[in-house]
């Protein structure tokens, strides 16, 4: 069960069986076909303790071919399977729901080649963020995301989610990023769309189904990115304002005074700083001499240092003259530089921490983004602690409901308000994380009717016995029908 939604196992699919193992045993090598109870407990469970799914099996391809073999037998045998990265999504989607064998890529981890003058990386989908970061920086380069999740989650995971993260005020979202890819359908066949160029206008591209289908129409095998050259100079700030509409004012004075430099604008309010303070030990709060309503961390990416840190001291020096800024620091090296990073992206772990926690992933127009934490802690009462933070200058809230456990009451009075709301001010329901299990039924909230139907008869055509991740995403009633 999951909110109002009761799902039931599809009783088309079928069970594995002797001779399944088998096949797989033979094409993967009996080491990659894991049976393990508790390698299979760790794989059946999502990041925040949430979802578990009963899978018996996980499989480990090396490559595109092996992958291709193992689908292909799935499709033939109607035997379900869930796409899984590094298994840090935040929606449900990366663990079966029943039984469904999970398909893991992290073997698949090869970087294929760096092109230093366009700066194009291929690689294959099992490599981890962190990894594929640290490669480029060594070459004097930076992926063109990143986010909190990045010593576990891989790329294909990232490009699966179309994850947004801490950089794509400046660069962009991966519809961009992402040149090409390469994915195999569920029947085995390879499709092969790992262009390399920025520019080719040569019919549907078709690339673009697959970023963001969180493993419903194929499984990515490899991706061709863009990366940005790594500009010499980096600064950050962390700063305090009393009010959220101090926070609004900041971000409009920041797009225009920092404009080409901004590379960063994240936000969090009170309690989610006092989340981090209290469950990760050794975080201190940079600005500890009061007590704020919220912070906001600035970073700007340039190639003149003095040029860039005297345009981030001059609009501080403005913001705290107008009042918009109460107080802030501007790290003076990068192990400074890195503890204000850990705050914020120390949140979803504090949380994580302090017990049971409801997330909402939310796309809201600025002025109104924070009028909905507000609401809810009206709501909620003293029943839960109401968390607000995220990435302010993509409009994106994260919307946390922290208690002590699970309880039906409290998830009643969240949803499907925060849905409502949401939808009533013309925000999506899903700004970055997807919509997985937790949000499959809730499409209707973001998307027209017609949209939704036109997504099923896509689905339909790729993957016509429904074997790709299913109980995610699409609403189940259009594509048993
Ligand atoms: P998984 O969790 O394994 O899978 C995610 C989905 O993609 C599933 O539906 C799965 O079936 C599918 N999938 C995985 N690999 C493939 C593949 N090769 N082919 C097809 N489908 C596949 N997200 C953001 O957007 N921005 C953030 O700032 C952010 N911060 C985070 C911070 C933390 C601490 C955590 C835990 C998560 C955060 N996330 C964030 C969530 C984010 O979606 C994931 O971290 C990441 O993009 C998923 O990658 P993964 O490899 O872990 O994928």
């Amino acid at each position: 069960t999951f909110g109002s939604a009761i799902i039931q196992r599809n009783p088309l699919f079928s069970t594995l069986n002797h001779d399944d193992i088998i096949y797989f045993e033979k094409t993967l090598g009996v080491k990659n076909v894991i049976q393990d109870d508790e390698e299979l407990e760790t794989a059946n469970t999502d990041w925040m303790h949430k979802f578990k799914g009963s899978s018996k099996l996980m499989l480990l391809p090396e490559n595109t071919d092996q992958l291709s073999q193992i689908l292909k037998h799935c499709n033939s045998r109607h035997l379900a399977v869930v796409p899984q990265g590094g298994n840090t999504g935040l929606v449900g989607g990366s663990v079966p729901v029943f039984d469904e064998v999970i398909i893991n890529t992290r073997r698949m981890n090869n970087i294929i080649s760096f092109d230093e003058v366009s700066g194009v990386l291929v690689c294959e989908a099992g490599c981890i963020l962190e990894n594929l970061i640290t490669f480029l920086d060594q070459k004097g380069f930076i992926m063109p995301l990143d986010l909190g999740a990045k010593g576990s989650c891989q790329i294909g995971g990232n490009v699966s989610t179309n994850a947004g993260g801490l950089r794509l005020v400046r660069y962009g979202s991966l519809h961009g990023t992402v040149l090409g890819l390469e994915a195999v359908l569920a029947n085995g066949d390879v499709i092969d769309m790992l262009g390399t160029l920025r520019k080719d206008n040569t019919g549907y591209d078709l690339k673009h189904l697959f970023i963001g289908s969180e493993g419903s129409l194929g499984i990515i095998t490899k991706v061709s990115i863009l990366t940005p050259p790594k500009l010499s100079s980096v600064n950050i700030a962390f700063l305090a304002c009393q009010d959220y509409i101090s926070c609004q004012k900041l971000l409009f004075q920041a797009k225009r005074k920092l404009g080409e430099i901004l590379s960063a604008f994240e936000f969090l309010d009170a309690q989610a700083m006092n989340l981090v303070l209290n469950h990760l030990d050794t975080l201190r709060n940079p600005l500890p001499s009061s007590i704020y309503n919220f912070y906001v961390l600035i970073e700007t990416t340039g190639s003149n240092e003095s040029n860039d840190k005297e345009k981030l001291e001059g609009f501080l020096v403005e913001a705290m003259e107008s009042g918009l800024v109460s107080d802030g620091a501007i790290a003076q090296d990068s192990n400074q530089s890195a503890s204000f990073w850990n705050i914020r992206e120390g949140i979803p772990e504090a949380l994580q921490k302090a017990g049971a926690v409801y997330k909402y992933d939310l796309s809201i127009p600025v002025e109104k983004l924070y009028d909905l934490v507000e609401e809810m802690r009206i709501r909620l009462g003293g029943k839960a602690n109401v968390v607000g933070y995220g990435h302010l200058g993509d409009g994106n809230l994260h919307l946390n409901v922290s208690a002590p456990q699970y309880d039906d009451d409290i998830l009643g009075e969240i949803e499907p308000f925060v849905y409502e709301w949401t939808s009533k001010h013309h925000g999506s329901i899903s700004a970055e994380h997807g919509l997985g299990l937790m949000k499959a039924e809730k499409i209707y909230y973001s998307k027209s009717t017609g949209t939704v139907q036109m997504m099923a008869s896509i689905k339909k055509l790729l993957d016509p016995k429904g074997i790709l991740n299913p109980y995610k995403v699409i609403p189940q009633l259009l594509l048993s029908t």
